[in-house]
């Protein structure tokens, strides 16, 4: 297949000043949690992207100096020229596949803090640290300013010594030093460098002008710039200071990549935003400037792509979270595969490793993080290892992951789903508010299943223990999922709750199923994910009194690490959710419920209507108990349980578990030992 020639727009070359992109499609800075500490898992995932068509790879935010650290964050780094082989084997595996490195250089400031380093951050004027940390950034005099623009300097000359061939300016996300420089809400100065916008910018214009004279005509030199901060007048807006900035700048970066601050408005879920939505943020860029410019918009639609280049919005499709998804999707353009196209859910679970200092993982893809320790590519899953054949028992996320991989493989797969449908949970899931994308998961494995002729699908056929050992598979792998419970078990509540048996007490299932409320309905969130705030809002979109309890201080508490929490509870409490946090659910009475405090274990009781307990999930493990004796038997080689009929969890964790039982399918997997390749710190310097 050849590409659809009305997308050859993005396909043309475009130059970076004295380099050249390939293509249009360019993978913006994003955080890994690999860089340093994992830097051959690191190379290899923006390897994978580079062989899947992206023309510009780039790596995370990269620190450059010790006094503007930004541990824990683990991210790349060039504090001095020792770091250079790690971002060397980056850049390396990147420019092997014919795209070009960019280097994203950081410099903390008061959102750094200089945990490991112990320095004492530096910013326009003092100011606490940002994220509550107790200590605050001093501010930066004259000798400061110049010592700073030595340091970007001398890293700039180190990413080029790297290989690079693009270099970051990043005054973006609100996480760096030279944002703080722009924005009025942090720089009060009163000398050359704040007060008008022309003071204001003149740092990053200085640093500009140091990084441009250091690489010549060596690589190309990008700004990265926060045109609005979402914070009104008091900040940086898109028709303020954002645009201000850019007008005095204009031609001097050799790229423009422009977005939104801070991170979480920038990166917003689907729950909360629309493919595109900060478009009307950034259109304005390219009209301003004759350089080059890269948007972001989580997109996925190839028609927008080739329409916002037509239309003069951009010169780049940046894209982070849809290149984690599907590494290759540059290439499935050019190859006119666009229902091969794995689309990004807009979930952020990505993003939550970030937030935990882990290497990231991708609900939609579950190989990402995992190219060079597991050796798994998103592409290619290897030869099967046998001529077994396999049942795979469940149509949901786990199941269809497994069945599409083993079948991938080559495998002879039959999967046998209950319901009339597949998708599993995914079928009353993504009926919830604001979680309709997620029917991706089901979509993309669904298309793909369909193209391999040795899988059938038999939808509509629940399986017993007995149909399965009548079968004769040689392999099953049970994909049965889970249920919620309704007696209030979980977290707080290792005996169920007094009163949960009783009539109106319902499980997240059966709201899902479409239950009807009773006023006032209370909702219990000991899950502490988003399942409890949704369930809220359709509570309200009944037009029912809804009071949300929960131990946790605030709502939804997971959700910070996937950046959605500030909006979650914001939209309750616009929607009129009651909450009541820091409280435990103690018992349930005919007509009220009695919550505890959960510091003092003062009680108070609370009228109820229906009371839903989101507390945790029971495996439906039925099938793996009638079959535990069937390999012994002789009746089949292998039963096993993957996905949620494991251990209920995480969208992603259901994927992953799918994908990897088919992956190791006849293969020697270690147990006494880590399946994967590690990266072990090497001992250096004199001990003791
Ligand atoms: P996961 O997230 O692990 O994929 P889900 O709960 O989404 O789990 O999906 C499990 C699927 O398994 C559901 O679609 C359910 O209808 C199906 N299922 C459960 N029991 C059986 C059974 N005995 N035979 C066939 N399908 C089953
Ligand atoms: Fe997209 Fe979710 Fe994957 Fe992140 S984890 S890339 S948001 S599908």
């Amino acid at each position: 297949m050849s590409r659809d020639p009305q997308y050859d727009i993005l396909f043309e070359p475009v130059a970076i000043g004295p380099v050249t992109a390939r293509n249009r499609f360019y993978q913006v800075p994003h955080c890994n949690g690999m860089g340093t500490h994992y830097p051959s898992a690191m190379a290899a995932m923006r390897g994978v992207k580079a062989e899947g068509g992206w023309a510009v790879v780039s790596t995370e935010e990269c620190d450059f100096h010790h006094t503007g650290d930004i541990t824990p964050a683990i991210e790349a780094r060039l504090w001095t020229r020792q770091d250079i082989p790690i971002m060397a084997r980056m850049v390396e595996s990147v420019k092997r596949h014919g795209a070009l490195a960019a280097c994203e250089l950081v410099y903390g400031g008061m959102a750094g803090h200089n945990r490991l380093s112990r320095e004492v951050a530096m910013a326009p004027v003092a100011i606490p640290l940002q994220d509550g940390d107790p200590g605050q950034a001093r501010a930066m005099d004259r000798s400061d300013i110049a010592r700073f623009r030595h340091w970007h300097r001398q890293a700039v000359l180190r990413a080029r010594e790297a290989g690079f061939d693009i270099v970051y300016v990043y005054a973006g996300h609100n996480l760096c030093l030279l944002q703080h420089f722009l924005s009025r809400r942090y720089n009060t100065r009163t000398d050359e460098y704040g007060g008008s916008i022309e003071n204001r910018v003149r740092l990053i214009r200085e640093v500009l002008e140091d990084t441009k004279e250091a690489v010549g005509d060596t690589m190309g030199v990008a700004l990265r710039l926060a045109v609005d901060e979402l914070e009104g007048d008091e900040g940086i807006t898109s028709d303020g200071d954002g645009r201000a900035a850019v007008e005095l700048l204009a031609d001097l970066p050799d790229l423009w990549d422009v977005n939104l601050s801070e991170w979480e408005n920038d990166s917003q879920t689907a729950r909360f935003a629309e493919e595109g939505f900060q478009e009307d943020h950034t259109s304005w860029v390219k009209q301003v400037t004759g350089k080059p410019v890269v948007t972001v918009g989580r997109y996925t639609s190839v028609d927008r792509m080739a329409s916002l280049v037509r239309r003069g919005h951009t010169d780049f499709i940046g894209a982070a979270r849809p290149s984690i998804a599907d590494p290759f999707l540059p290439k499935k353009i050019e190859e006119g595969r666009i229902d091969d196209i794995r689309e990004c859910i807009g979930c952020n679970i990505c993003v939550s490793a970030d937030f935990m200092s882990m290497p990231m993982r991708c609900t939609q893809n579950p190989t990402t993080g995992e190219e060079w320790r597991r050796g798994w590519h998103p592409e290619e899953a290897g030869p099967r290892g046998s001529d077994s054949s396999v049942l795979v028992v469940g149509g949901g996320p786990a199941g269809l992951e497994a069945a599409r991989t083993l079948g991938q493989r080559g495998y002879k797969v039959t999967l046998a789903e209950a319901g009339d449908e597949l998708g599993g949970h995914l079928r009353t899931l993504t009926r919830l508010p604001g979680l309709s994308s997620w029917m991706r998961v089901r979509d993309w494995r669904v298309g793909q299943l369909h193209k391999l002729a040795n899988v059938d699908i038999y939808p509509g056929s629940e399986l017993s223990g007995d149909d399965i050992r009548g079968f004769g598979f040689d392999h099953v792998a049970i994909a049965t999922g889970s249920l919620w419970r309704r007696d209030g078990v979980g977290r707080s509540h290792r005996q169920p709750i007094d009163g949960a048996g009783t009539a109106r007490v319902l499980s997240p299932d059966d709201v899902m199923a479409g239950v009807d409320l009773d006023d006032p309905v209370i909702i219990f969130d000991d899950d502490h994910y988003f399942m409890a705030s949704v369930l809220a809002e359709v509570a309200v979109s009944q037009g029912r009194r809804t009071i949300l309890v929960t131990p946790s201080a605030d709502v939804a508490p997971w959700t910070h690490v996937t950046m959605e929490q500030g909006r979650i509870q914001a939209r309750l409490l616009s929607l009129g959710v009651e909450l009541v946090p820091g409280h435990d659910l103690a018992a349930i009475g005919s007509g009220t419920v009695d919550v505890a405090c959960v510091y003092t274990g003062r009680r108070r009781q609370l009228e109820r209507g229906s009371v839903v307990l989101v507390t945790m999930r029971d495996s439906r493990d039925e099938l793996m108990i009638a079959l535990a004796d069937a390999p012994r038997e002789g009746v089949v080689r292998s039963v096993t349980a993957i996905g949620d009929c494991l251990a209920p969890g995480l969208l992603a964790s259901a994927v992953y578990s799918g994908h990897r039982y088919a992956r190791e399918l006849d293969t020697d997997v270690p147990v006494d030992s880590p399946p994967f390749r590690r990266e072990v710190v090497e001992l250096s310097g004199d001990w003791p």
